[in-house]
């Protein structure tokens, strides 16, 4: 079973064929990230409709043990992930895939990718082959080399689910900021009492300016939703707790498809607009 939930969106991407090539994954369990991509290529390859803990299929096997030869996890050689190690792999996806639909390489801890290795990486990002698909796994994405970072569709995958504001390195005063905003922006925008572009002017891009911050503040949105939807109680935004269950996940669907389009360097303003176009629709 796949824990993660924008994991688990990612199979729903792969099969509407809107899978992007490269993910960065900020996580702050490497583990737990792996075995959730590890459940993601069961799911996409499975041959008998797979179902959790699939016992039948010898791929679902074979994924799980780690024993197929399109499947290359990497971790850092040391301190380091060095360039012999991206060689190799690079030389491993020459031949086309044979017993998966894709070649996957998941890199652990990718901000230890030194210099030459990132280097070395680049083509395959740059180049991107219809059946590559690889994941950077990181628990510091400040220490990302940017060159990797610009290439990647960036998903925030935390886990213990109090640790959002380390995830995203908020401030005690910048969580209250976005807690206001939300509470303001989400009530105006469910109840439609204004109008959505108007909002997005008023209420987020005059207050936050910066790209990175607006797309932080989905990213905390994306997880207000999540829980309560997971009913863990640990969300703070009351006016949420009061929406049916469908409307919620059509309302975290449409957040999704915010953070997911703010890797492709679309303009942010129409990202928000968009946004506001599609919440109306609910
Ligand atoms: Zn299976």
């Amino acid at each position: 079973m796949i824990i993660s939930k924008k994991i688990n969106e990612l199979v729903t991407k792969y099969h509407e064929n809107k899978l992007s090539h490269a993910f960065l994954l900020v996580t702050n369990d490497i583990n737990k990230c792996n075995k959730d991509i590890v459940e993601f290529i069961k799911e996409i390859s499975c041959l008998n409709k797979y179902q959790d803990a699939c016992q039948d299929c010898n791929l679902c096997y074979q994924i799980e043990n780690d024993v197929i030869p399109n499947i290359k996890k990497i971790y850092p050689d040391g301190q380091q992930i060095k360039k012999n190690q991206i060689l190799e792999l690079k030389e491993q996806f020459k031949t086309k895939p044979l017993y998966i639909s894709n070649n996957i390489y998941i890199i652990n801890n990718a901000e230890k990718l030194n210099g030459a290795a990132a280097n070395t990486m680049l083509k395959f990002l740059e180049e991107p082959e219809n059946n590559i698909l690889g994941f950077f796994v990181t628990t510091n994405k400040e220490a990302m080399l940017e060159t990797i970072k610009s290439r990647c569709q960036i998903i925030y995958n935390p886990y213990d689910n109090e640790d959002i504001t380390e995830i995203l390195n908020l401030t005690d005063q910048q969580l209250k900021e976005f807690t206001t905003t939300a509470k303001e922006y989400l009530f105006k925008l469910i109840n439609k009492t204004e109008n959505g572009i108007y909002l997005n002017k008023k209420c987020i891009l005059s207050v936050f300016m910066e790209r990175e911050r607006i797309i932080n503040f989905f990213n905390y949105l994306y997880w207000q939703i999540s829980e309560v939807i997971n009913k863990t109680n640990q969300n703070d935004l009351e006016i949420l707790k009061n929406i049916p269950f469908a409307k919620l996940l059509k309302i975290q669907k449409a957040i999704f498809n915010v953070l997911e389009s703010s890797s492709f360097n679309v303009n942010i303003e129409l990202l928000l607009d968009n946004f506001a176009l599609e919440m109306e629709e609910l």
